[in-house]
C-alpha cells in the first residue's frame, strides 16, 4: 500500500537533456517515463511540474536582446516543449498522459490548467502534466510546482534531481558539503539553502506541502519515495 495517494512531482529541464547538454535525450525520456509509469500503476495519482532550463531561461537572455519579460515568456514555452516530450514518452511507455497548460494555447494540450480539470483527469487515471509554470513571469518552476501542489492538495512534494536530498551546499560544486537528513522550511529559508528559491519555500510552509528532494537519475528510487520509503532521502517539513 502506498503513503501517498496523489504526488506533484518537479522535474527540472535540464535534467531531460541528459549528457548531451541540451534540448531532450530520448533516453533519459523514456527512463524518467518508465518510473513514472510505474508510480502510477500503483496507484498514486500524479501531477507533474517540469522546467524549462534545457531549452530556454527567462534570466539568461537579459543583456542579449530579450526583455525580461519576453525571456520569461520563451522559458514557459520551453516548459510546454519539454511536457509534450514527457507526455509522448509515457504513452510510449504504455501509460496514460495529458498536458494542461497556465496559458490558453488552443489544440496544444488537454486544454488550460484548472484545479478541477487537473484532479478529474487524475481520478479518471491520467498523469497530469502542467506545463507553461505559473503563467507569468518572474516566477519559476519550482514556485509552479509549489502552487500547482498546494492546489491539487497533493500530500507531497517531490523534487527530482541529479542529488539525493537537501546538502548544506551544492554537492555537486562543494565537496565539503553535508547531507541533512530533515531540514525545517525555517532553516531552509534562513539558510537560503538553494534546492528550491524562497517564494516556493514559503508557499510549502504556510501550506503544510513536505517536500523530498531525492536522485530521480537512479532508475526505482521514484517507487521508492512515493511509496513512503524515505530512506536515503532528505525532507523539509
Ligand atoms: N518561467 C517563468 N514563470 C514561471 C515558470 C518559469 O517565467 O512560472 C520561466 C523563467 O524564465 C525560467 C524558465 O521559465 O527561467 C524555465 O523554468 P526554470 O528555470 O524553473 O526551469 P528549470 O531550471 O527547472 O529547468
Amino acid at each position: 500500500m502506498s503513503r501517498y495517494k496523489r504526488i506533484l512531482l518537479k522535474l527540472s529541464g535540464e535534467s531531460l537533456q541528459g549528457k548531451q547538454g541540451y534540448g531532450l535525450d530520448p533516453q533519459m525520456l523514456a527512463s524518467y517515463a518508465a518510473q513514472i509509469k510505474a508510480v502510477a500503476d500503483s496507484g498514486v495519482q500524479v501531477g507533474i511540474v517540469i522546467g524549462g532550463g534545457n531549452i530556454f531561461r527567462g534570466l539568461s537572455g537579459v543583456g542579449k536582446g530579450f526583455d525580461r519579460v519576453r525571456g520569461d515568456q520563451m522559458g514557459m514555452l520551453a516548459t510546454v516543449i519539454n511536457s509534450l516530450a514527457l507526455q509522448s514518452a509515457i504513452e510510449n511507455a504504455g501509460g496514460k498522459a495529458c498536458v494542461l497548460t497556465s496559458i490558453p494555447m488552443g489544440p496544444v494540450g488537454a486544454g488550460i490548467y484548472s484545479k478541477f480539470r487537473a484532479v478529474e483527469l487524475m481520478n479518471d487515471g491520467y498523469t497530469v502534466i502542467i506545463g507553461g509554470g505559473t503563467g507569468n513571469p518572474f516566477f519559476t518552476t519550482d514556485t509552479a510546482s509549489a502552487l500547482r501542489g498546494v492546489e491539487i492538495e497533493a500530500d507531497v512534494l517531490l523534487k527530482g534531481t541529479r542529488v539525493n536530498g537537501v546538502y548544506t551546499a551544492d554537492p555537486e560544486k562543494d565537496p565539503s558539503a553535508v547531507k541533512y537528513d530533515t531540514v525545517t522550511f525555517a532553516e531552509a529559508i534562513e539558510k537560503r539553502l538553494k534546492v528550491m528559491d524562497l517564494t516556493a519555500f514559503t508557499l510549502c510552509m504556510e501550506n503544510g506541502l513536505p517536500i523530498f528532494v531525492f536522485d530521480m537519475d537512479t532508475p526505482g528510487n521514484l517507487e521508492k519515495v512515493a511509496a513512503g520509503d524515505d530512506r536515503a532521502l532528505a525532507g523539509i517539513g
